[in-house]
């Protein structure tokens, strides 16, 4: 090993001492770090000015986490308190951006994680957007609708300090979909007394929304997955998929894999899976999900054939050519992803963000499967979620093919420009190497252009 290579690892081992120290107990937020950071030594090794620069050290402290308490009245006429938080990590590209989510899970660590992710992924997809991303420990689980509007309405009366249009620019993620934007937007504008639609993204098309953005992750993912297919000589048409969760970025992954020639055969909720030989009825899931807002079990009332099974680990004991994990982070660990490639699974595309472990991810790599990471594969979402800002801010809507041609090409310079840096440094084809240092370099040369900030 030579010198620079060794003090390039010792550089990145102390940055991640040292964010493991001030960060105690931040589990989530340690790993996402260090999956990025490891990957990035050959960057450090080439360019000492990123250490010089202290670039490492500064890209993951947030420039500022907001807390803030959520104080809401349930339908029992009980006080209700909940956590809300924003971070927003990163601004030197543009208005920090991310989304927002509810989930009883959600804490500093889960925020800072997906903060972090959010910088890279956005300076991918080439647009002029920082890094954030926020979220509150409500359950939206069995809540009434008037209890939704109530909380959310209380989040925004505070979370309104800190945002707006060309500052940061919030969207939806796990429990926050368009009943929430739509509540949250509402809100927003009656305390500011004026109607900045770009303030948040995710909107209903009737008030600012943008065409293709509740499709853009889930069909992103794929075409994401369709390059890396193309480049081994394969396509979706035959193949068996396996999609986790039934949420936003399932929903629509599973409907461009299909409309692809795949047939998906397994998708789940946080109760469950369901395994339909026959191939799932997209409809069914939507209606259940998205219109009622019932659990996946009830598929098998109208599917017999089908079959659920409790709990959400063994989805990945299916047989499949592709695995699209689109539920939450850490659903796939080391043992699930030996099963997939044992399995014979050909790619695996990240819908959501961190599904795989740091080990899980080894196991796909050293096998040969050919691996999308969440923050190249899904970022078709915030992708679309900039071209609503952009509609927003010329009062003007692209059509549905515009958007999506749009993104499409999006999907595309994201693949060419990891696999391209994946070349130059000397790991071809690791997608993780190479989204991690395209969209680093993108942000560390504009950081050392605006300074010590
Ligand atoms: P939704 O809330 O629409 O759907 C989430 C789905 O995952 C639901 O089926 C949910 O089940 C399931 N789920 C949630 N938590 C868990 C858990 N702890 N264990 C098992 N299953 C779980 O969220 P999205 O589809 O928007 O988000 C899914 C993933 O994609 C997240 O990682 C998110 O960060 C990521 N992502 C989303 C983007 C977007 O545009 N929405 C953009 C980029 C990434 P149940 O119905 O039971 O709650």
């Amino acid at each position: 090993m030579g010198t620079n290579q060794s003090s390039a690892k010792q550089y990145v081992y102390d940055v991640l001492e040292t964010i493991t120290k001030r960060n105690p107990n931040e589990t989530e937020f340690h790993q996402a770090a260090k999956e990025i950071l490891i990957s990035l030594v050959p960057v450090m090794e080439k360019y000492p000015i990123y250490r010089e620069q202290g670039i490492l050290e500064r890209i993951t402290e947030p420039e500022r986490l907001i807390t803030f308490r959520v104080p809401w009245v349930d339908d029992n006429g009980k006080v209700q308190v909940n956590r809300g938080f924003r971070v927003q990590f990163n601004s030197t590209l543009g208005p920090y951006k991310g989304g927002l989510r509810f989930h009883p899970s959600v804490n500093a660590s889960i925020i800072k994680f997906l903060g972090l992710e959010q910088i890279f992924k956005n300076a991918l997809t080439g647009q002029p957007i920082g890094g954030g991303k926020g979220g509150s420990d409500f359950d939206p689980k069995g809540k009434s609708d008037w209890e939704i509007m109530r909380f959310t309405q209380s989040f925004m009366t505070e979370l309104y300090r800190y945002i707006g249009p060309d500052i940061d620019v919030p969207a939806g993620d796990i429990g926050v979909g368009a009943r929430e934007i739509g509540y949250l937007f509402g809100q927003y504008k009656r305390i500011r007394s004026g109607n900045e639609a770009g303030v948040l993204t995710g909107k209903g098309l009737g008030y600012g929304g943008s065409l293709v953005r509740k499709e853009a992750t889930g069909y992103g993912c794929v075409y994401f997955v369709n390059e890396m297919l193309k480049s081994k000589g394969l396509d979706y048409e035959g193949a068996t998929v396996v999609v986790s969760g039934s949420g936003n970025v399932a929903i629509y992954a599973m409907e461009k894999a299909m409309q692809f020639g795949a047939k998906v055969v397994a998708c789940s909720d946080s109760g469950g899976f369901i395994y339909d030989k026959n191939g799932i009825d997209l409809e069914t899931v939507r209606r259940l999900k998205e219109v009622e807002r019932k659990r996946i079990s009830d598929y098998t009332k109208e599917h017999p054939q089908a079959v659920y099974v409790e709990g959400c680990e063994k989805i990945w004991t299916i047989p499949c050519d592709i695995a699209l994990p689109c539920a939450t982070q850490n659903e796939i660990d080391e043992a699930s992803a030996k099963l997939l490639v044992a399995n014979g699974v050909k790619a695996v595309g990240e819908g959501a963000n961190m599904p795989s472990t740091l080990e899980a991810i080894d196991v796909f790599l050293e096998a040969g499967v050919l691996f999308g990471p969440g923050k190249a594969a899904n970022a078709g979402g915030v992708a679309v979620s900039a071209l609503e800002m952009s509609q927003n801010s010329m009062r003007f809507s692209w059509r549905f093919h515009e958007v999506d041609d749009k993104l499409q090409e999006i999907m595309k310079n994201i693949y060419r420009d990891s696999i391209q840096a994946s070349e130059e440094f000397d790991h071809p084809g690791n997608l993780v190497v190479g989204s991690n240092i395209a969209g680093f370099r993108k942000v560390a040369d504009a950081m050392i252009a605006q300074g010590v900030i």
